[in-house]
């Protein structure tokens, strides 16, 4: 059997291994120390827009410390992208409270601004104002930023911005986890960079980002003793995994334009496959193409669905996905208000992953789409 392809694993650039060294050499082994600091600032660098940064122990411990930062409690309702990865909503209901999930539009799959209208005038009736916004740039692809910052200006919500499939995408060429009030990064050992499990939160408000790291560090006032006016997490990232961080930034332009063109060579490749489509960036949009996904249309293709193509690739030891199943599918999320119109649903049904980490060989992605067009050849011949 040839070796598994995965779906997206990690690269390291080279100089990871110095950073590392150098906290063993230094015994800065513990949730602080040079690294961390260091990682900050390189995330800082990058973002720009006077961002900062606290570098945490995921992207789903960020994103429950942004929630606790908007003073999000018991009872209160948090409007969430519903086709995403479950981490974007499981931090709602850590504090108790409860998901609205709205539904994608078809141009970036990303929160569709006019249900998210909808969905917040309907709250609003039934008594209610959502503490805070979730949409997620989904595979590395912005979400309508302007329109949707204009609806949440307008009823005066905060936006919590999921980036995390997004570190090195653009809107309107400003660096996305730059646009919301807060917005989390995550760096687990299947995103564009790794520090083999981490996360950031990343603000403007150098308030937010002090309390932030105040809170994952165990809520500890300043006293000789320890002394508690508030509940603490143990959330910080540890000095070992950002020294990883660290050399992964060095890398991540890089990063970007190796799953860019990852993403280039199968659209070229397979595009002319009838039923096949791909996710256009509109103007002003620029992804990270995280995972490279594809549409199968039965309709056009000859009855080929995505499941054909997905068991066919793991039957060559080819690992794929079905894209996110949309949260208020979700058995766990049944009860939870959901507003849509289908999108999502239907993206779900055609939508698959393909391989797409930025070290995927050459000779490995054209076996991929040799088995692909295989397919499609052989559909066509009986
Ligand atoms: C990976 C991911 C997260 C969670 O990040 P972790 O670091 O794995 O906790 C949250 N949201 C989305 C959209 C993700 O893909």
């Amino acid at each position: 059997m040839l070796q598994k392809i995965w779906l997206s694993s990690p690269h390291m650039g080279g100089r990871e291994f110095e950073y590392v060294k150098e906290a063993f050499d230094t015994n800065w082994i513990a949730p602080l120390g040079p690294n961390v600091n260091g990682f900050e600032k390189d995330l800082e660098a990058f973002l720009e827009n006077d961002s900062k940064a606290a570098a945490l122990s995921s992207g789903t411990a960020s994103l429950h410390l942004a929630l606790i930062l908007l003073d999000v409690k018991r009872g209160d309702e948090v409007i969430c992208q519903s086709l995403t990865f479950s981490a974007s909503a499981n931090p709602i209901i850590y504090q108790g409270a409860t998901p609205i999930f709205v539904d994608s539009e078809a141009d970036t799959w990303n929160m569709s601004p006019e249900l998210l209208e909808i969905a917040i005038k309907d709250r609003l009736k039934k008594g209610k104002k959502p503490k805070a916004i979730i949409p997620v740039h989904l595979y590395g692809m912005p979400c309508k930023m302007h329109e949707l910052m204009s609806i949440a200006q307008k009823y005066d919500i905060p936006i919590i911005e999921d980036a995390a499939e997004a570190l090195g995408s653009k809107y309107e060429n400003q660096p996305l986890g730059t646009f919301g009030i807060m917005s989390i990064l995550s760096f687990n050992g299947n995103k564009i960079i790794t520090t083999s499990g981490g996360g950031a939160l990343i603000s403007k408000k150098q308030s937010l980002i002090d309390t932030a790291r105040f809170l994952a560090t165990q809520a500890r006032d300043a006293a000789p003793h320890y002394e508690h006016s508030h509940i603490g997490y143990n959330y910080r990232m540890s000095n070992i995994c950002a020294g990883i961080g660290r050399g992964q930034m060095e890398v991540l332009d890089l990063r970007v334009k190796q799953r860019r063109e990852n993403f280039d060579k199968y659209r070229e490749i397979l595009k002319d496959l009838p039923g096949i489509s791909f996710l256009s960036e509109p103007d002003g949009f620029f992804s990270n193409r995280w995972l490279t996904t594809i549409l199968v249309n039965p309709h056009q293709s000859g009855g080929i669905t995505r499941e054909d193509i997905r068991l066919e690739l793991e039957k060559n030891n080819i690992e794929s996905r079905p894209l996110w199943k949309p949260m208020h599918l979700q058995p766990i999320f049944k009860d939870a208000p959901f507003y849509g119109d289908g999108t999502s649903e239907q993206l779900f049904d055609r939508g698959l992953c393909l391989p797409s980490a930025s070290n995927l060989s050459v000779s490995d992605q054209k076996n991929i789409t040799d088995i692909i067009q295989r397919i499609f050849k052989k559909s066509s011949l009986s």
